[in-house]
């Protein structure tokens, strides 16, 4: 039988510079995050909303810890702006399937980073009068902290560096590595 752990990605040395957060932290640290969760929540039906693409691992890996009663919809966002750099002006791609209004919110997210598109997500779904609204993340950059945004569930605090994996991508790719890990200058031109 053919080894599956084994399956290819670009390691380490190759398009990556370093690993940030390892396997077994993310493993850890949302298994802790979980319990804290099912606490808060006790006796409470959850509904978990995710932004697509980045936050699909966190989601399926953050929701197999939880004893809770959830329950999971997406939405799609595009920010618009020029380059890298999200502006905070946001279009809906793809809204929630169901009403929030009553419900018990737990945005789930891979990344703030400038934390614009996040304030924008939350003030849009404060509006439709959710029973409680609160963010679980896995990752937080720097410059998330200038943007008054209230995060209850925090994985790890990571350097102002592009990284990829775990569902973040870069161009699309990467977003199957088990780690979170600063991607190699050469693979964007720099
Ligand atoms: P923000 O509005 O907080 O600046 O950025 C939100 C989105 O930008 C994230 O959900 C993510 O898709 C993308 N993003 C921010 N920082 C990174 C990063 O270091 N790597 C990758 N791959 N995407 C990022
Ligand atoms: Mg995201
Ligand atoms: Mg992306």
């Amino acid at each position: 039988q053919e080894n599956q752990t084994t399956w290819h990605y670009p390691e380490v040395g190759g398009d990556l510079v370093r690993v940030v957060v390892s396997e077994q932290e993310i493993r850890d640290k949302l298994a802790d995050l979980a319990a804290q969760i099912d606490r808060d929540y006790a006796g409470k039906e959850i509904l978990l909303v995710g932004v697509l693409k980045g936050a699909a691992m966190v989601m399926s890996d953050l929701m197999r810890h939880l004893r809770s009663d959830v329950s999971m919809d997406w939405m799609a966002v595009s920010s618009y702006g020029a380059g890298t750099q999200s502006s905070g002006v946001v279009r809906i791609l793809k809204d929630l399937d169901a009403d929030i209004s009553g419900r018990h919110v737990l945005v789930v997210e891979d990344i703030i980073d400038s934390g614009l598109t996040l304030s924008w997500l939350m003030e849009t779904l404060e509006r439709r009068q959710p029973a409680s609204l609160e963010i679980a993340t896995l990752l937080r950059k720097p410059d998330a902290v200038k943007v008054d945004i209230d995060v209850r569930y925090l994985g790890f605090d990571i350097p102002n560096e592009f990284v990829v994996g775990y569902g973040l991508d870069y161009a699309e790719r990467y977003r199957q590595l088990p780690f979170v890990a600063v991607l190699a200058p050469h693979v964007y031109g720099g």
